[in-house]
């Protein structure tokens, strides 16, 4: 027997410093030792998976490569063992008695100030992000001992030993195996850590995924392959499906899968589902972000709120890159330069699948469309990294497709009359909606194609978006000089209209009468069956709507231009009215401005409407 010698080591002032809060907290979350002593087990792995392909010399080639952990209820013990690449004598004081990094430092620096200060306890979750999660163990435990050995041949085991208050201790040990193996002794209130089915559950939140079997007291507890990591050759619908289920907690099938690996600009490895259906499109609560954040198939973060932009939260999934730091900030991930061009990355490829996908399959993208259009919309209307690639994606039903039929604007712009001067599209709640109004009839005069857009955000995202492939995008209703007009020689002949002196005399009558309710009065140049149009003079009618809805002051429409047919009967009648000075005429004229404010979809105050249509009436049924 040889004379064990123990050495008694301080640790560094920082990991003091930090130990002294870890030790002295309250927590909000303790499960995350585990996910970090895993994390620290499975790198060690890897390593030695890696060695073991460059290196000849190795201790034990033959075990395999997998986590134990133990549970010991009477003891009050956890154990955590790898066959990774364990450490010397040298790496054990460097690794676990120091901190190199700078970024570490100013982490537990700015730990110890909120310490200090009356805001309560430092969030310890970030410690792992920090370079420092080895010390998360003394959340848990009162004492951490760690055998271990590293993989050279010439190597010698080692115990450490440390109860976190300032020092630790070292000898030499006499186990034979390489790789590591922890035990914590649990503190009184962290005895439910020695329970396995609380470490089960651990694993299956945090390390579902890790590549090496993880074993709960001979039971294995990760189930879930890293398939992403697979050829998709090597992996079969069901495959797909199942993992979808899996990190989904779905039950419904995935309506796209996009499985795909890149090495430039990055090294990305990304498998993405897009849902069968969508619940938040069903008033469930609003999604959260469904995609998981990789490095090497060890999670980094769930539900990754960084690697995709918000209004791809529908879309579920993982995104692995070992270009990451594993002990990255998952706070910070939002502000790391690499985690950001993995986003642009990412989402770029993913909306090319879906170009794609709207080429190769019609009527699945319609069905995709139909189910997950508002979040492609909340894109187009927010994002303006991927507008251009998201605008491809929109689609609408126009004047000349059928109900339910949709079209791109790239279709639009390529089946443009040769003269046409802009890209045309009207608003309304819905198809009978906009037919029966009075926009639509210069264009279905002239057999030119107009979009129709049944939601504010539509408009908002086409008004924004003031061209497309060089083409201007010009609203209906709005006071344009790129919306068509009617050409004299196709004027209709058939109604006479009123002479130019008398219509400029009606015009001027017209705006006195209607005061700042209108800003313009003017002859229409595009009305072939209706007395009269509204123009916006600034945005579209729906954007005016929606300020209306938001201010609640339902009662007051903004002022637009009011365009007259001269050719229409109750305007002829209206200017007969006016010439023989019958005061009857200004509540026509009243009611032509509001049933054409009403045409356009504009919210307008119906009391005074109501006493004024039964003047009308009255004088209607008394006169025949
Ligand atoms: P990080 O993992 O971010 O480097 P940690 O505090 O978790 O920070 O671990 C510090 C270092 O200790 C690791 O980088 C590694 O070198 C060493 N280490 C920790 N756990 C193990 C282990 N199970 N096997 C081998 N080395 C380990
Ligand atoms: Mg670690």
């Amino acid at each position: 027997m040889t004379n064990k010698q123990v050495e008694t080591k301080e640790f560094q002032t920082e990991i003091r410093q930090l130990l002294d809060i870890v030790i002295n907290s309250l927590y909000t979350d303790r499960d995350i030792f585990l996910r970090e002593l895993i994390s620290n087990a499975a790198d060690a792995t890897e390593k030695l998976r890696y060695c073991k392909l460059t290196e000849n010399e190795i201790i034990d080639p033959e075990r395999p490569l997998e986590i134990l952990i133990d549970t010991d209820e009477d003891a009050h013990t956890l154990t955590i063992a790898d066959n990774g690449i364990g450490m010397t004598k040298e790496e054990l004081i460097e690794n676990l008695g120091t901190i190199a990094h700078s970024g570490s430092k100013e982490f537990i620096r700015q730990l110890a100030e909120v310490k200090k200060g009356s805001e309560g306890s430092p969030d310890l979750s970030l410690i792992g992000q920090f370079g420092v999660g080895f010390y998360s163990a003394f959340m848990v435990a009162e004492k951490v001992t760690l055998y271990t050995r590293s993989f050279r041949p010439e190597s010698e085991s080692w115990i450490w030993t440390s109860d976190g208050t300032g020092s630790y201790t070292l000898e030499k040990g006499d186990h034979e195996n390489s790789g590591t193996r922890i035990v914590l002794s649990l503190k009184e209130d962290a005895y439910n850590y020695s329970k396995a089915d609380n470490i089960q559950r651990i694993i299956k939140q945090y390390s579902s995924f890790v590549p090496f079997p993880i074993k709960v007291n001979g039971e294995k507890a990760n189930t879930v392959e890293a398939i992403w990591t697979k050829n998709t050759s090597e992996i079969s619908e069901q495959e797909y499906t199942d993992f979808y289920k899996y990190i989904a907690n779905a039950y419904d099938e995935p309506t796209y899968k996009l499985h795909f690996s890149s090495d430039a600009p990055l090294s990305i490895k990304a498998l993405l589902y897009v849902p069968g259906e969508n619940y938040e499109r069903l008033g469930l609560n609003r999604l959260e972000r469904g995609v998981n954040l990789f490095c090497k198939k060890v999670l980094i973060q769930e539900k990754s709120e960084a690697i995709v932009p918000e209004w791809l939260r529908f879309v579920h999934g993982v995104i692995d890159s070992e270009e990451l730091p594993l002990n990255i900030s998952r706070e910070t991930l939002q502000d790391n330069a690499l985690v950001s061009k993995l986003n642009r990355v990412v989402t770029a490829r993913f909306l090319k699948f879906l170009e794609e996908q709207a080429k190769d399959n019609y009527t699945k993208y319609n069905e995709f469309w139909n189910k997950f259009k508002h979040f492609l919309k909340e894109g187009a209307a927010t994002d303006f990294t991927h507008k251009d690639a998201l605008i491809k994606l929109l689609r609408y039903e126009s004047n000349m497709t059928g109900e339910g039929e949709l079209i791109s604007l790239d279709a639009y712009v390529e089946r443009m009359k040769e003269d046409q001067k802009a890209i045309y599209y009207i608003s309304g709640s819905n198809r009978e909606v906009i037919e029966s109004g009075p926009y639509l009839e210069i264009f279905k005069d002239k057999g030119i194609e107009v979009l129709y857009t049944y939601e504010p955000i539509d408009d908002y995202i086409l008004d924004n978006l003031h061209e497309y492939k060089d083409k201007k995008v010009v609203a209906a209703e709005q006071d344009s000089e790129d919306l068509p007009d009617l050409n004299v020689d196709e004027q209709r002949t058939l109604e006479e209209e009123i002479p130019q002196d008398e219509m400029n005399s009606v015009i001027e009558w017209f705006k006195e009468t209607l005061g700042t309710r209108v800003t313009e009065v003017r002859i229409s140049k595009r009305l072939v069956d209706s007395p009269a149009v509204v123009l916006s003079s600034y945005g579209t009618h729906s954007m005016q709507k929606m300020m209306q809805m938001m201010t609640k002051d339902q009662g007051s429409v903004p002022p637009g231009i009011l365009e007259l047919n001269s050719k229409h009967p109750v305007i002829k009648g209206i200017n007969e009215l006016h010439k023989a000075k019958d005061p009857f005429a200004a509540a026509a004229a009243e009611q032509v401005l509001e049933n054409a404010q009403i045409a356009a979809g504009l919210i307008v105050d119906p009391r005074g409407m109501v006493n004024r249509l039964y003047n009308i009436l009255e004088r209607a049924v008394t006169q025949r």
